[in-house]
């Protein structure tokens, strides 16, 4: 093992917090015995916070991909049109998962370069005169590419075009990291997971459930089981779980709700922010590309970048893991050995960022990437006028 600590920068799973760590580090308890309704209730009412929902959330002991189908499998019917968008390698998986449940997805096609445009939505929606079309599905923050969806826009779309739909957000990688409002926005079922906004290992997945999707659970036809809304609601109630719940990991989940509260969301999401537009001025002095096109929708979670032509973004990664002990997030699929992608999410602070870009830089240079130097001097400055301005303003 190499001295020092490993840094983990592909955008998730993100590093976990020591204290986190410790919150986990328990025994495990009887999960139907009275100590427990505490951990469940403080869970099931914190992620409620987290989603800005007053609605029900469920918590699965699931990887992200059990919520993506937990989420149709509930409202859904053999054969529904489901609208999806491709913003990159996420979204096609879960349009493939919708494919294999019986569904009839249908793609808008994108170049994986920027979010969902809602325009298109709304066209798309406007020509759907018999709604056939019951859910459209998008993808907050698109890990694969670094682009963000902006979600009130589909819903005014969606409300533009009178459009009784149901409306899904995948926000794996950006809950309690960019902005989210599951009540404000008028999603009718946000799925997310524990690996990466959350700061915890891998693990736990959660649905956020309007009330129309709620509703729409009662008539749904596809088959369902153990991911059944229904089965949950009853025992959740009571902060139990119908069958055993990923017990540590719940412990570690309220310890990071803590730590979340205690920061403030609004303030995570800016801390956010500013790293990922300090990861960005290094990528522009690097002389390199960002993948994602649209500068609004460039994400503050994670950096994918594109390789000169003709140099392997995999080799590249593979000389920063071995010579500073660095994982880099790869290219997926379309995009594979094209970029690669620096996370810049979830327990994470100025230092980390700066030791992370050097590691970058350092890599580009060692794999004789053509580029240039000076990108960590750069995020030093966009880090440095948070300072500037607080000092201005004192
Ligand atoms: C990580 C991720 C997934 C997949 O989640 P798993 O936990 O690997 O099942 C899906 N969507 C997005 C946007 C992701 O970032």
């Amino acid at each position: 093992m190499p001295a020092g600590r490993h840094f983990l920068q592909i955008p998730g799973p993100s590093n976990v917090p020591d204290r986190i760590l410790r919150a986990m580090d328990y025994p495990t308890m009887d999960h139907r015995g009275p100590a427990f309704a505490e951990v469940g209730r403080k869970a099931l009412e914190g992620m409620k916070r987290i989603f800005r929902t007053e609605a029900r959330v469920v918590i699965y002991p699931s990887s992200g991909t059990g919520a993506w189908e937990a989420a149709l499998v509930n409202t859904l019917s053999p054969g529904d049109t489901v609208l999806m968008y491709e913003t990159g390698h996420f979204a096609m998986l879960w349009q493939k998962l919708a494919g294999k449940l019986g569904l009839n997805p249908v793609f808008i096609e994108g170049d994986w370069r920027s979010g969902a445009d809602a325009g298109a939505i709304e066209a798309r929606l406007r020509e759907d005169r018999s709604h056939e079309i019951k859910a459209v599905c998008v993808v907050h923050n698109e890990t694969s590419t670094g682009s963000v969806t902006d979600v009130a826009a589909v819903r005014r779309a969606m409300d533009a075009a009178n459009h009784p739909a149901l409306l899904m957000v995948d926000t794996i990688s950006s809950l309690a990291s960019i902005d989210y409002r599951h009540d404000d926005w008028g999603v009718d079922v946000t799925v997310s997971g524990s690996q990466k906004g959350l700061m915890l290992p891998p693990g736990l997945s959660f649905n956020a459930v309007s009330d129309k999707a709620m509703r729409a659970s009662e008539n749904a036809g596809l088959k369902r089981s153990y991911w059944s809304w229904a089965e949950m609601a009853g025992p959740n109630d009571t902060g139990y779980f119908p069958y055993t719940p990923a017990t540590n990991l719940l412990y570690g989940l309220n310890a990071a709700i803590d730590m979340l509260e205690e920061e403030g969301l609004e303030a995570v999401f800016a801390r956010h922010r500013r790293h990922g537009a300090a990861a960005r001025a290094a990528v522009a002095a690097w002389g390199l590309e960002v993948l994602c096109k649209v500068p609004s929708d460039r994400s503050p979670v994670l950096t994918a970048v594109l390789m000169p032509e003709g140099h392997s973004a995999d080799r590249f990664r593979a000389v920063t893991l071995r010579n500073y002990d660095m994982s880099l997030g790869n290219g997926l699929s379309k995009v594979a050995d094209r970029v690669f992608r620096i996370g810049h999410l979830g327990d994470f602070n100025d230092l980390m960022l700066i030791g992370t870009l050097a590691g970058v830089e350092m890599g580009l240079r060692d794999a004789c990437v053509p580029c240039r130097a000076g990108g960590v001097q750069a995020a030093m400055t966009v880090l440095g006028e948070k300072f500037a301005q607080d000092r201005a303003a004192a």
